[in-house]
């Protein structure tokens, strides 16, 4: 971030500008939104400047800024449409002391001004670093549609309770309250009238106040392969809600970002063979939270219900008679036959599919290699490798075919995913060489599509 978003105190300051035609019209607009005292300096200025210091809602000085113009000034901003004038001015603020901003000149300005969705007192700031303006106008067009006129006077009044409300118990029970006064009894009480909104307030209040508290529950979600578009809406719903989320590894920035602001973050991250915050303290944090009254995700990476020690954590919040239930996610392996174009099933090749595992607790695990060595079989490898010359040698020893593709597909979903194609035999030579970091899942019996489509369309007589 190379430009950090704040919002300024504007009362009572001053803010300067130089300019008289349509850039100083653009930033004016905006800037009598503000409480700040307002000097524009033009020797020749637009009649609706003129306008504006005839009704007193700024200052303006007919003539061209001179040395001390700008003291005092919080902010300026030279809009003169003019390279030249825009420097001298630029420097004559920036010796007393301003911030300036050079209308259309990020290289020479020391901030920018965000497009702005404006619900006083809710404001939004958009920027996009002067990268892609259309982008953030677009933005603002979709927030100004969704969010409703109405916030302002809603979040006006809201604001007068904020005492009030305090007599509801911190976290839950108060974030409860004003979501639904927020969401749902707020906007359809506006809807009735301005008027209608205190009594509906009052009410809403008293509803909250005499009802009985939420228990502690515990959430078991998929938080899916890393991106957070693969997130269901029930898991960003749960994460929205969160009072504690507690997280693997697996879990990506991206998706713990979605976390409300004033959850409480654990992470319990384990690494494949490496340290780990041991199960019996998961357990024990997941039955301490929840029974605390506070709603707990537990966040998994991919589907819980795959390779995730999920039993485990159920049995002891249930042992405790704390309520949870599970988020499906997206696991791995759908998400990495995804990224080659691929089908986990087909028909005339595959009717099964075998989700594996390249080591459990105890060591390399075992499987029915005999059954997998056949022709035509599909297994997705999690955790595989670590274990990719004991799964080799096992079915190699079983008959596999050594030419069976096999595909390594790393940090499947997300921004930086690897694609390795190979076969049986190649596998832990090219392994090594890839020389992989991130979670990797192994496809047996699969090559990637466009891979398959290519060798197919070599003509005959290349392959004699
Ligand atoms: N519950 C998870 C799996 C946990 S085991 C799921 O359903 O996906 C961890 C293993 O999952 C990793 O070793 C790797 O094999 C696989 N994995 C998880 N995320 C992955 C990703 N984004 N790309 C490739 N493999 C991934």
């Amino acid at each position: 971030m190379d430009h950090f978003p704040i919002f300024l105190a504007t009362r009572g300051q001053r803010i300067v500008l130089s300019g008289g035609g349509e850039a100083a019209l653009a930033k004016l607009r905006l800037l009598l939104k503000t409480s700040a005292d307002l000097i524009v300096f033009a020797a020749t200025p637009d009649p609706q400047i003129e306008r504006w210091a005839d009704e007193a809602r700024l200052t303006l000085h007919r003539r061209a800024m001179a040395p001390g113009d700008a003291r005092e000034a919080k902010l300026f901003y030279a809009a003169d449409e003019d390279a030249t004038e825009d420097a001298r001015t630029a420097a004559l603020a920036a010796a007393d002391g301003a911030l300036v901003n050079i209308v259309d000149n990020l290289q020479d300005s020391a901030f920018i001004t965000p497009a702005i969705v404006d619900r006083d007192p809710v404001t939004v700031a958009i920027g996009t670093e002067g990268a892609a303006p259309v982008l953030a106008r677009a933005i603002k067009a979709d927030l100004e549609e969704r969010l409703p006129a109405s916030l302002g006077a809603l979040t006006r009044v809201g604001k007068t309770f904020r005492k009030l409300a305090d007599a509801l118990p911190m976290g839950r029970a108060r974030r409860d309250f004003w979501r639904d006064y927020y969401f749902t009894t707020g906007p359809r009480a506006m809807a009735a009238g301005a008027d209608a909104l205190r009594p509906a307030l009052r009410d809403l209040l008293h509803t909250h106040l005499t009802r009985d508290a939420r228990p502690g529950h515990v959430a078991f979600v998929g938080g899916g392969p890393g991106d957070p578009e693969l997130l269901t809406l029930k898991a960003r719903r749960a994460l929205d809600e969160a009072d504690v989320v507690i997280y693997d590894r697996l879990i990506t920035p991206a998706i713990l970002e979605l976390a409300r602001r004033e959850a409480l973050m654990i992470d319990v991250g384990k690494e494949g063979f490496g340290p780990s915050t041991s199960q019996e303290h998961i357990n024990a944090l997941l039955v301490e939270h929840a029974q605390s009254g506070a709603q707990v995700v537990r966040l998994k990476s991919g589907d819980a219900t795959v390779f995730g020690r999920l039993d485990e954590e159920i049995d002891a919040v249930a042992a405790h008679d704390i309520g949870w239930h599970i988020v499906p996610g997206i696991t791995a392996a759908s998400a990495a036959v995804a990224g080659i174009g691929q089908s986990l099933t087909r028909r005339d090749r595959n009717s099964s599919v075998r989700f594996l595992t390249g080591h459990d607790m105890k060591g390399f695990a075992d499987h029915d290699w005999a059954a997998l060595a056949r022709p035509n079989e599909v297994a997705a490898i999690y955790m595989g490798k670590k274990s990719a010359r004991f799964v080799q040698g096992r079915l190699l020893m079983h008959g596999a075919d050594r030419t069976t593709p096999v595909t390594v597909i790393e940090n499947a979903s997300r921004p930086d995913q690897r694609v390795l194609a190979t076969t049986l035999s190649a596998l832990p030579r090219d392994l090594t060489e890839a020389n992989m970091t991130g979670p990797a899942l192994t496809f047996y019996g699969l090559a990637p599509r466009a891979a398959v489509q290519a060798a197919t369309e070599t003509p005959l007589e290349e392959l004699a």
